[in-house]
């Protein structure tokens, strides 16, 4: 780990915002708990404390869904144009380019993650995804349908539908990339006129309390969000269960996402779930194999593993496999891991204590089962949530590393002799998320993509996710697609019309 502690200067904003303890966003008032609870957020570079925020439960969210409801039924969110909602959605994105420094540096504090990605990926991303979300408020059509209706001979109808908002959504999301989860959930949810309670990770609450800020000074009407801070079993699990909720969208563990799905059996509301990974990454002997080294390390290492859709099953070709984890192990060496704070750092720790224990013990379960570090394998440090970018080997499909997401720096790596080896190894998942392909031939490549059970294939790159692109998961990890126009039908109702002429 580098021992360089340089840290760029705490934005002045920052600097308040963390010292001052943070209130929830509910009905366009910022308010303590109803309790007066609070909990802490830590900073995970150094395990010191980064802020205290309200800790809301069963009654909170009550008060917010009922001013969800509200601004739903009776507010002037109601008598917008799609137009003006659109507009408002813009107006968000352009407020938080102009404060991107700001959300950057959050993010860093809150999550650990390095500034330098904060401001290259999480904050353009979500601009981003807000101004695509924007142009679509005036483009949710229904059709017109030609409809035939024997059992009435003669009779001639018009026929039409309606795309409608879904009503009040609940929206509970995690800790890895905090703001653009924010942004993936909130943007197509306004777009389409639902109003939100959203409920950021106890990890990282932050950048969503801020974003809740902006979201009033762009001139969103009073409860079109809130933002509810709290814990998952109380705070999201109230609103998971809540009655008055039309629709539950949530992204993190595939088995919380299951929680989330009883929780909702109650009233039947609707659900879409963004859930856990473990994607295969193919590299074949016919790829070009130092395109594909730099690609698999990113694959993994990119938010210290902590991704849904993070390249954690490594399948490489006999004949090239020694060359790929030489390469790759030489990357991870390389990385530059440290506070995010600090300019140089290329990875940070990870969010938590419990996610390193988390992480350290499934290293300690691949090696106890056989599997060997090329490169790796422990903590590093003693403050903070270090652990050093991993590449295990001597690996089998059946070991705890290869089936369960890790969600760390850890990727584990294992030979293959031809393509009808490889595909059903790659889909010997519970997950289906995502899972990447590496090879000169263009017919293997969409041969293979075709084979792949998950919602998502690269070829010949990896991590590269856009607004417009649907994003969602096969199997175990989801339901539903979000991003791109696929993400509107999770919160819109389809209503058809029928006139008899
Ligand atoms: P998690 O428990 O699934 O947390 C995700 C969100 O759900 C958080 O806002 C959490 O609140 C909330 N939550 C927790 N229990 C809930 C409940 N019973 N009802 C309603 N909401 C609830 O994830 P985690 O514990 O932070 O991480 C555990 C593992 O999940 C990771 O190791 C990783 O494998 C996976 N994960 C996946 C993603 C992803 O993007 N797919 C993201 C994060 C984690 P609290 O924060 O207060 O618990
Ligand atoms: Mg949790």
């Amino acid at each position: 780990m580098t021992t360089v502690t340089a840290q760029i200067p705490l934005h002045e904003h920052v600097q308040s915002f963390v010292r001052t303890p943070r209130k929830m966003l509910i009905d366009g008032r910022w308010l303590d708990a109803r309790s007066g609870k609070s909990f802490l957020t830590y900073n995970p570079a150094t395990s010191g404390v980064l802020a205290q925020v309200a800790e809301g439960d069963r009654d909170d969210v009550n008060q917010a869904v009922a001013a969800a409801r509200k601004a739903f039924e009776k507010g002037p969110w109601r008598k917008l144009t799609a137009s003006e909602r659109g507009k408002l959605i813009w107006k968000l994105a352009d407020l938080l380019e102009s404060h991107a420094e700001e959300f950057a540096q959050l993010e860093s504090l809150d999550n650990g993650k390095p500034v330098g990605v904060a401001r290259a990926a999480d904050v353009p991303l979500a601009v981003d995804l807000f101004r695509y979300m924007a142009g679509w408020a005036t483009k949710i059509e229904g059709h017109t349908i030609p409809i035939s209706v024997p059992y009435t001979p003669g009779a001639q109808y018009l026929a039409y539908t309606l795309r409608e908002p879904v009503g009040v959504v609940a929206q509970i999301i995690p800790w890895n990339f905090p703001l653009l989860m924010a942004a993936w959930k909130l943007g197509p949810a306004l777009a389409a006129g639902c109003t939100v309670v959203l409920k950021p990770a106890e990890q990282t609450p932050l950048s969503a309390l801020r974003l809740g800020e902006l979201i009033c000074e762009a001139g969103f009407p009073d409860g079109v969000v809130n933002v509810v801070s709290g814990f998952g079993e109380t705070t999201g699990a109230a609103l998971a269960a809540h009655p008055d909720v039309d629709k539950v969208a949530f992204t993190g563990s595939t088995e919380v996402g299951k929680l989330i799905l009883g929780a909702a059996a109650g009233n039947l509301k609707k659900v879409s779930l963004e859930l856990g990974g473990k994607s295969p990454n193919i590299v074949c002997k016919d790829a070009d194999v130092d395109a594909s080294i730099p690609g698999v390390s990113n694959a993994i290492f990119f938010n210290h593993g902590q991704c849904c859709c993070a390249g954690s099953r490594l399948f490489v070709e006999k004949g090239i496999f020694d060359k790929v984890i030489e390469g790759v192990a030489a990357d991870a060496k390389k990385i530059k891991v440290g506070p995010g704070m600090d300019p140089t750092t290329q990875m940070g720790p990870l969010v938590s204590d419990e996610q390193q224990r988390r992480v350290l013990s499934y290293l300690e379960s691949g090696f106890s089962q056989g599997a060997k570090a090329v490169v790796g394998g422990h903590k590093l440090g003693d403050k903070g949530y270090f652990v050093e970018p991993t590449v295990l080997v001597d690996t089998k499909q059946d070991m705890k590393v290869m089936q369960e997401e890790i969600f760390g720096p850890v990727v584990c790596a294992m030979p293959f002799t031809d393509v009808e080896e490889v595909l059903p190894a790659a889909n010997n998942s519970i997950y289906g998320l995502a899972a990447a392909v590496w090879t000169r031939d263009i017919s293997k490549a969409h041969r293979i993509a075709a084979e792949l059970r998950a919602g998502t294939v690269w070829i010949n790159c990896y991590n590269i996710l856009d607004a417009a692109l649907p994003f969602g998961g096969y199997k175990q990890s989801g339901w539903g697609r979000e991003m791109g126009h696929d993400a509107l039908e999770l919160y819109t109702e389809v209503k058809a019309v029928t006139v008899r002429l």
